[in-house]
């Protein structure tokens, strides 16, 4: 087997998520174009190799066994602009980060994401999850984006409805693609309202840091419920934020496994320490699953997303 020169070995990844545990990609690649991209694809196919695309791996937990696969962490990080008399529409390569893509915007007189200030990830982990933040989220801006085959490497360009974006939720999750870059509808504003906005960012990234843990986690562990999931009222209303029911239970900053624990900032939030393997996160998780289910009936499911696992290793439906 002939193997592109930028395919590499025995990758260790935990320096490449942020949970900082986990084993090695047998193989890895960092392309810096889209033929690179489809050369690894093709590769990976060809030979049938499992992929992974990896962003910031701000919300992947990585198996301490490794990947016995091929991790792609696409390297594209372009970005252009385009105006009509009211719109800035932003395209940005997939390996940028959210924050590039706020100061970039910024920087254009281009406001809207600034809302996802303090998030940590690439665009294509991004719209991949279609991060949220309060009542943002970012699929209110996405317009269009290139994506990706992952068997032939073959490139299409999609509207936002090929997504089919919903909570946790896009069309990437069933279907063999990946994201190359994706354009971004932004307002066009004047110098005075990008510097408002800047203000907003930095008053979002310090309450951000105020409630939630900033390292060594990937953010909220397990997704909020739907409404039809919870089948009874709490002071007359359905509660579907599993960080309630987690912090009823008293587990926030008291549950902990090895170097795993329940943040003391947010009962929905796992972190680990430089001692943690994902093991020990994996055991802190189920525990959480089996307080809620036992005490409400109800099984938090995970939004972080697993690489290099046989099957999901927590309890599931
Ligand atoms: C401190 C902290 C706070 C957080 N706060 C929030 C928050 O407020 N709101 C929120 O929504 N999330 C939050 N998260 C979660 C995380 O930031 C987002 O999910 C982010 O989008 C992850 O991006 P990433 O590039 O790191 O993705 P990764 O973790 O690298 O990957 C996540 C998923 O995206 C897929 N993926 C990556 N790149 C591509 C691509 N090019 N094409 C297709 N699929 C791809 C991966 O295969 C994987 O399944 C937080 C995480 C942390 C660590």
């Amino acid at each position: 087997m002939i193997i592109p020169s930028h395919i590499t070995q025995n990758v260790s990844l935990a320096n490449k998520n942020w949970f900082c545990t986990g084993g090695s990609a047998r193989w890895y690649s960092e392309p810096q174009t889209i033929q690179e991209c489809s050369e690894a694809i093709v590769w990976a196919h060809t030979n049938n190799i499992p992929l992974f695309f990896l962003g910031l791996g701000a919300n992947t937990l990585v198996s301490d066994d490794g990947f016995d696969g091929l991790v792609i962490k696409i390297g594209i990080k372009t970005i252009t602009i385009q105006e009509d008399a009211d719109t800035v529409f932003v395209t940005a390569g997939a390996g940028t980060t959210i924050e590039e893509l706020i100061q970039y915007s910024l920087a254009h007189n281009a406001i809207g994401l600034e809302e996802f200030s303090g998030i940590p990830g690439t665009v294509g982990g991004s719209v991949f999850i279609n991060i949220h933040y309060f009542e943002f989220f970012i699929a209110r801006f996405l317009t269009e984006a290139q994506i990706i085959h992952t068997f032939d490497g073959s490139m299409r360009t999609v509207d936002k409805e090929w997504f089919n974006f919903g909570y946790d939720y896009t069309t990437l999750h069933t279907q063999p693609y990946a994201v190359i870059s994706a354009t971004f509808a932004l307002k066009k504003c004047t110098a005075i309202e990008s510097a408002y906005a800047a203000g907003r960012a930095y008053e979002i990234i310090r309450h951000r840091t105020h409630r939630y843990p900033s390292v060594y986690t990937c953010g909220s562990f397990f997704k909020n419920f739907d409404e039809q999931e919870v089948p009874f009222l709490t002071n007359g209303k359905k509660i579907t934020a599993v960080a309630y029911y987690l912090d009823k239970l008293g587990l926030k900053g008291t549950l902990s496994h090895g170097g795993a624990s329940v943040s003391t900032k947010h009962a929905n939030m796992i972190v680990s320490s430089p001692s943690a393997t994902t093991a020990d996160i994996i055991t802190v998780a189920r525990t959480m699953q089996k307080a809620v289910y036992e005490a409400y009936g109800l099984l938090p499911q995970s939004e972080c997303r697993f690489l290099g696992f046989d099957k999901n290793p927590l309890m599931h439906v």
